[in-house]
């Protein structure tokens, strides 16, 4: 069975075609700067091909896709019915969405209901389903939320400190993110573990651009550092994370700027790239960390400071912690930031082996053989959840 799986954000379209008989990928690609003009990267095993192709909106490019999985030279498929459903990220499912779900009117019109949550990404996310349902109207389309799995969160966990009203009016509350791959490394982690889900406490760590740790118990997530919206936690690649909400109007008082730009400036000026004025990409600030920059020294500690921080809260209150796992482009690839984590919680029975904590590229246990608390890790693989679930949906 042939399953697409689409992830549409507002100027750019990520795909994956994959065989879920050997759940392998059989094309996957990049459209971006939709609305603009248009760019093509589309990878199979015959190569990448790249192409400017004019993509005025979504459902334009919906068709290029198409066009591309079709291609005599750099298709996979003969015929768009091989495709047997799509897949969808959605990035918001409130608290409407416990689940992934088969897209129908009414599951449209819910996700249209929460996207003043998310009001960067939803409608994005919309736009996608549409485009999809123009040229496959009767292929099966489902949803996958990226906050569904943190939806077993109590109620403790979830409710911020301010008037009980404003939960009521207008459901501001923690949903956290990344859902998906919380739910995926914590399910591999259990794999390599050779023990049950329902036995272990793991704190899953996604460390990409966005960065959120999820406290996982028992296979369910029971805490996660996202908040409402992406902006809360650990510091990010330009994200601030946890501060003090009064800085917020200190800001705007002092700089003289709107809401929204107090906004953008927390969202996009801040984290790691804020601290250091150097990058928001963790290569670039070892380079400057290296060449003695002190802004960069300090924007890697602020990080793994507040990442080892987090560990410790989720491992209290879950009152133990079995295994940690670092997953997405910075948990998986760099090496000296796992090591700086690490080492603030040897207490804990944390005990790295330097030479398995060097290695790349594939799941792995890299504790010494007695460490108490094991330390994996473990390639993201997001589009493959979002495939099995869309593959369970339809077999339902
Ligand atoms: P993601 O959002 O999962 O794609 O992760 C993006 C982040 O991963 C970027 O900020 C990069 O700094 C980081 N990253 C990717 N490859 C490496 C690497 N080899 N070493 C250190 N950081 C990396």
């Amino acid at each position: 069975m042939y399953i697409l799986v689409i992830n549409a954000g507002s100027s750019s379209l990520k795909y994956q075609l994959l065989d879920m008989s050997s759940e392998s990928v059989l094309a996957k690609g990049l459209c971006e700067r939709i609305g603009i003009d248009g760019r093509l990267i589309h990878e199979t095993d015959k190569g990448k091909h790249v192409a400017d192709l004019p993509m005025p909106d979504h459902g334009a490019t919906m068709a290029i896709v198409l066009d591309s999985l079709l291609d005599a030279e750099h298709g996979v498929i003969a015929s768009k019915d091989e495709i047997k459903a799509v897949g969808h990220r959605v990035v918001h499912g409130g608290e409407t969405f416990t689940a992934s779900v088969l897209i129908t009117d009414e599951v449209e019109a819910a996700i249209e209901a929460v996207s003043d949550l998310a009001p960067l990404h939803n409608p994005p996310n919309l736009t996608g389903i549409r485009a999809c349902k123009q040229h496959m109207p009767s292929v099966p389309q489902v949803a996958v939320f990226d906050t569904a799995f943190h939806q077993t969160m109590p109620a403790k966990a979830y409710l911020y400190a301010i008037d009980y009203v404003l939960y009521q009016k207008h459901k501001i509350r923690k949903y956290g993110f990344h859902g998906t791959s919380h739910k995926y490394v914590s399910e591999c982690a259990a794999e390599i573990l050779k023990r049950p889900a329902a036995d272990l406490k793991l704190v899953t760590c996604h460390l990409g651009n966005g960065v959120s740790l999820c406290a996982v118990d028992g296979g369910i997530s029971v805490d996660t550092s996202m908040g409402m919206t992406p902006l809360e936690g650990l510091a990010m690649g330009t994200r601030c994370g946890d501060i003090d909400p009064a800085v917020v109007q200190f800001i705007m008082e002092k700089e003289g700027i709107s809401a929204q730009e107090a906004g953008s400036l927390l969202n996009k000026n801040s984290g790691v790239l804020g601290i250091s004025g150097v990058s928001s990409d963790f290569r670039d600030l070892a380079a400057a960390a290296d060449k003695g920059n002190e802004r960069a020294v300090a924007a890697l500690e602020v990080f793994a400071y507040r990442v080892a921080g987090y560990i410790g809260r989720y491992a209290a209150c879950m009152n133990g912690l079995d295994a940690i796992i670092f997953t997405a482009g910075i948990g998986e690839n760099d090496t000296m930031i796992r090591e700086k984590i690490c080492s603030y919680l040897t207490w804990f029975g944390v005990d790295v082996d330097p030479e398995l904590n060097g290695k790349r590229g594939q799941a792995l246990d890299v504790s010494k053989p007695n460490a108490k608390v094991r330390v994996l890790v473990i390639p993201t693989n997001e589009e493959l959840v979002i495939a099995r679930d869309t593959k369970t949906i339809l077999g339902k």
